[in-house]
């Protein structure tokens, strides 16, 4: 059997395709969400489904276990969960704020705390972390997003270095718009609908498919070659 793959935010938008892409290409998959529904809903062969907050590391700890008791080592980690709220500074509600941070900075830290050890001992293993192209740029109204996705970008490669000698692979992904829910959750509907508007310039975001796509080439490179950074937009995406 292939080896184990741990995808966060596997319920929507890019984390469930990147678990469906690697279920098809035959690796046991561990699914991580809050809503288990629609992640049993895919019905992956060799799948455990377990519905976690990806902050709580106590949560994330018991899943991984029971997933490798049953699958074997994990061998990538997959760090896609995250939130958008996008807010004017001067106005923008503090748990807002609070929420961004906490799921993704926190997010990424929790799973990365518990496989790192172990891969950096086995001399092998990958960790892939969903960042934005927000995370190399800043846009108004984004200044927290735009924080939390330069901190994925610098905890990264921060690691990276550091585990580089024991042949751990870290890897940054950065998307341009992609055609997820992820805008959903912004409460400013002015704000919504400006970034809709905005959108139009490139037509439409990326598919989802698309992000799964590029994690799926730079896992299968050989473990000594590590696609350090992958950004990705629609072209008329300036
Ligand atoms: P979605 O809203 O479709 O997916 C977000 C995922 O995060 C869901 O599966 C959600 O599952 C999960 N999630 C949210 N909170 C938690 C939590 N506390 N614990 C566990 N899981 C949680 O958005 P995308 O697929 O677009 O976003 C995925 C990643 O891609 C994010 O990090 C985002 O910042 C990044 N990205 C997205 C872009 C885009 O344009 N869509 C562009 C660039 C980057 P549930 O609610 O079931 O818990």
């Amino acid at each position: 059997m292939k080896k184990l793959i741990v995808v966060t935010g596997a319920s929507s938008g890019i984390g469930r395709e990147i678990a469906k892409k690697f279920s098809n290409n035959g690796h046991p998959v561990l699914l991580l969400a809050r809503r288990l529904e629609k992640m049993e809903e895919l019905n992956l062969p060799n799948s455990l489904c377990k519905s976690v907050d990806v902050t709580n590391l106590e949560m994330v700890r018991e899943a991984i276990k029971e997933a490798e008791q049953k699958f074997g080592k994990v061998d990538c980690l997959i760090n896609c969960a995250g939130m958008m709220l996008l807010g004017h500074p001067q106005e923008q509600n503090f748990d807002e704020w609070n929420d961004m941070i906490d799921l993704n900075i926190k997010g990424i830290l929790t799973g990365t705390n518990i496989v790192l050890k172990d891969m950096v001992q086995r001399n092998e293993g990958t960790i892939i972390n969903i960042s934005s192209i927000a995370g190399r740029k800043t846009f108004d109204n984004h200044a927290v997003y735009c924080g939390t996705k330069f901190a994925v970008h610098a905890i990264t490669e921060n690691i990276r270095k550091e585990v580089s000698q024991s042949n751990v692979r870290m890897i940054t992904i950065s998307p341009g718009v992609v055609e997820t829910p992820l805008l959903s959750h912004t409460t400013d509907e002015n704000i919504k609908s400006d970034y809709n508007e905005w959108k139009k310039s490139i037509e439409a975001g990326l598919e989802p498919e698309k992000i799964a796509s590029c994690i799926e080439f730079a896992y299968n490179q050989p473990q000594d070659i590590c696609i350090r950074e992958i950004v990705i937009a629609k072209t008329k995406q300036a």
